[in-house]
């Protein structure tokens, strides 16, 4: 069949590999959409760094050359013996993460912190391919309600919907977005599907325009306006209980404990490329808290299907165009690296071209 595959740095090949079959446990998918993510170009860029480029990893025992692709929905083709969950023709969406099942944060239920935690895509094939071989309880089933389309952003919706649980976000809080591209854009949804009220930060004025869509109390654009008086005015002088930085750029982990509360609650969900200098003492002044959120779980994955069949979380205006397995490079990593990006999510549908 045909997949992208990461050799290396600067080095993904679109090729005819082998047909990946199925053990005990799994199932064989038709892939129907695959999202191109932005830790993709910084793999292709800079890379390897989250793919396994030393050794295998030791839940799969992968390395690369590995197809690549994260954000995944299929349709069941292939069933193997011991499962018992899924059917033939289900369409289903991937929790891609896959742990050790033994180690403490394993046991703890804290299984985004397993040491050998090994992602589709990252540490065994992933889904930019024609198919892919899954481990059947690590699927979710789509109901009709949703389309294989807009499920493909399952897997950033999951990524948003655990830096919000993380957050704690509730009814009577207010929580700062910063940054409104595709993951922020989702953590806005989710903190405002939790009664939360939602200020979205971003400098392009295309993301503030469809966050306002999408349902933001109020956007601020910090290129045109003070930022802290708008968020002040917007907060009775207090600021908000609770700001998620999903920029991640080297300014905005300091600029979100800046703006929250004191006593508030700053989650970072961003992969920062260059690293942050910071002075410990305001955290000690404050009393604000500031709390990392990697991935997700199977819940998260759970919440986000549930979430975009109620309508609570829209995906369809992140989805900005859908090309072939032979265009990610020169068209789908181009638009994304553009100077004026002006798309959320590209997909890949393997059954073009
Ligand atoms: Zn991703
Ligand atoms: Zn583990």
């Amino acid at each position: 069949m045909k997949a992208l595959v990461y050799h290396g740095n600067k080095d993904l090949r679109v090729e005819e590999v082998l047909e990946p079959e199925t053990q005990q446990g799994q199932v064989k998918l038709a892939v129907d959409f695959c999202g191109i993510c932005a830790t993709d170009i910084e793999e292709y860029l800079y890379g390897p760094v989250f793919i396994s480029g030393d050794a295998p990893n030791p839940v799969t025992g992968k390395m690369m050359p590995l197809v690549t692709g994260h954000e995944i929905t299929g349709t069941v083709i292939e069933i193997a013996p011991g499962v018992s969950n899924i059917s033939i023709g289900d369409r289903v969406a991937l929790n891609g993460v896959l742990t050790c099942e033994k180690c403490y944060w394993c046991k703890s239920g804290e299984t985004t912190q397993c040491p050998d935690m090994a992602a589709v895509g990252f540490a065994i094939d992933g889904g930019l391919a024609e198919r892919i071989v899954w481990r059947a309880d690590r699927l979710v089933r789509l109901p009709d309600e949703v389309n294989s389309k807009d499920a493909a952003l399952i897997e950033p919706t999951s990524v948003a919907i655990h830096a919000v649980r993380r957050s704690g976000a509730s009814d009577d809080d207010t929580v700062a977005i910063i940054g409104v591209g595709t993951v922020g854009m989702l953590a806005m949804q989710a903190a405002k599907g939790r009664g939360a009220k939602a200020l979205a930060v971003d400098p392009r004025q295309i993301s503030l325009d469809l966050a306002a869509e999408l349902g933001a109390d109020a956007t601020i654009n910090p290129l045109t306006e003070n930022l802290s008086e708008r968020i002040s005015e917007l907060t009775d002088g207090v600021g908000p209980d609770i700001v998620i930085d999903a920029a991640g750029s080297s300014e905005t982990a300091a600029l979100s404990v800046d703006l929250v509360r004191s006593g508030g609650h700053v989650v970072l969900v961003a992969i920062y490329t260059s690293t942050p200098t910071f002075d410990f003492n305001s955290l000690v002044a404050s009393e604000v808290r500031v709390s990392g959120s990697l991935a997700y779980q199977q819940k998260d994955v759970e919440e986000a299907v549930r979430l975009i069949a109620e309508g609570k979380i829209k995906t369809r205006q992140l989805i900005s165009d859908v090309i072939s397995l032979d265009q990610v490079i020169d068209t789908g990593f181009k638009r994304m690296l553009a100077p004026t990006k002006d798309v959320f999510r590209i997909l890949v549908s393997p059954n073009l071209g």
